[in-house]
């Protein structure tokens, strides 16, 4: 039914090639790293696409050196609004001195657009801008309302980015559908995120002098023993929901190629991390006061406050601990049956043969932000590669056609309505 507009969008996409490759080059050359997160020049090389394709947006700027970007347009006649999301904050270069290529350098070579933040996320965050643009010059052709938010302030989880634009800018970026573009692999589109729980358990104990072990307990070796017994927290039954389960059975070699070996198996179910611990001053001395941080990743099937009960049943068998709650969220997912779904794996078969599979995910993204809200949110990217490490890369021929996937399938979505 949209033919005509989907064999025009292609062709488009086809002669912008060249640019599209020197647009994320560029992108990249605009060091963007958070933090610190001086985003104004990334920022700057976006705009300066949009600003090209004559397409409307504002800038939302709550941190004056973390600008995000805001736009939106109608089509012509009713239908779903879909947002789009991206972020165009990067890590920190990782290990600066074993990159064989200038991290900032934007290099095209080998096939491949190398450098800081290339394949998180600036690949995406680029596709996003450059179908916000084509789409914008299609508008006659579409129904509902297309909405793009580029945002600043997402590698710490900063509260300037999307979660800006969430919370007072709903109206505008919620929508009925958002489609971000993470890296991950283009054979999957991920539905769910498990959450992070995070605890912090504080032991407290006179201590003395390292000689006098029967003066007082050991708050190191409580806090040790305390870490053992949380352990307990990993062997807690699980029982997902059906999708979940379906999803992981399906996906397992997509689960393990997206997040390393063994990452299927431990989707479904608790980890913990005990990603800190301090205590103790002095070697000869005992001491009265430790803190240990604990990362629970919380599955599907599962809330946070069952968790943290468990928790606390634990930590109560330890008479000088207490228990502190640093942060928590809810393990979500969006219906992965999904029209949006749907016209993914369908433009990949179509346009890079591809078969893929809806699955859940491990990490976190801002599209978490949508699903609190009761947003459908669907991540869909490029094979994510060296991220947070030496010689992070984009691959050029693997990076256009997805983003002609993403591009056609917003298409669809805004020519069908979400009916179809
Ligand atoms: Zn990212």
């Amino acid at each position: 039914m949209n033919e005509a507009a989907r064999t025009m969008l292609r062709r488009r996409i086809a002669e912008q090639r060249d640019e599209l490759v020197r647009f994320l080059s560029e992108l990249v050359r605009a060091p963007s790293p958070n933090p610190p997160g001086d985003t104004r020049a990334a920022c700057a090389v976006l705009q300066r696409w949009l600003d090209a394709a004559g397409a409307p947006y504002r800038i939302v700027a709550p941190r004056p050196d973390a600008p995000n970007i805001l736009g939106s347009f109608a089509g012509a006649r009713p239908g779903p609004h879909l947002v789009l999301n991206g972020h165009f904050d990067t890590f920190p270069t990782a290990a600066a001195d074993r990159w064989s290529h200038d991290p900032y350098g934007g290099e095209v070579a080998q096939g491949r657009v190398w450098g800081t933040g290339s394949s998180d996320m600036k690949q995406g965050t680029a596709s996003l801008v450059a179908l916000y643009g084509w789409l914008y010059a299609m508008r006659d052709q579409l129904a509902g309302r297309l909405t793009l938010t580029a945002v600043s302030d997402e590698e710490t989880f900063g509260p300037h980015g999307a979660r800006w634009l969430v919370e007072h800018h709903a109206e505008e970026v919620l929508g009925d559908c958002l489609l971000n573009a993470e890296p991950g692999a283009p054979t999957t589109v991920r539905f769910g995120e498990k959450s992070p729980l995070w605890l912090a358990i504080r032991v407290s104990t006179p201590g003395c002098h390292g000689a006098y072990t029967h003066k007082s307990a050991s708050a190191t070796k409580i806090a040790a023993a305390i870490i053992e017994a949380l352990a307990e927290l990993e062997r807690i039954a699980v029982s997902l929901p059906g999708p979940i389960a379906e999803a992981i059975e399906n996906g397992a070699a997509e689960i393990d190629a997206v997040h390393a070996a063994g990452a299927a198996a431990t989707m479904g179910r608790v980890t913990l991390n005990i990603g800190g611990w301090n205590g103790g001053t002095l070697v000869n001395m005992l001491p009265g006061d430790c803190t240990v941080e604990a990362d629970i990743r919380v599955p599907w099937g599962l809330s946070s406050e069952s968790m943290i009960a468990a928790a606390r049943d634990i930590v109560a068998r330890f008479p000088e601990a207490e228990l502190t709650v640093l942060s928590r969220q809810e393990p979500r997912w969006s219906d992965p049956t999904h029209p949006m779904v749907g016209h993914l794996r369908r433009n990949a078969e179509q346009i890079a043969g591809l078969l893929v599979r809806p699955i859940p995910s491990l990490a976190g993204t801002d599209a978490r932000l949508w699903r609190e809200c009761g947003v459908p949110a669907f991540t869909y990217g490029t094979t994510a590669t060296n991220v947070a490490m030496p010689d992070e890369y984009t691959d050029i021929a693997e990076w256009l056609d997805v983003v002609a996937i993403q591009a056609l399938s917003a298409l669809d979505y805004l020519c069908d309505g979400e009916g179809s």
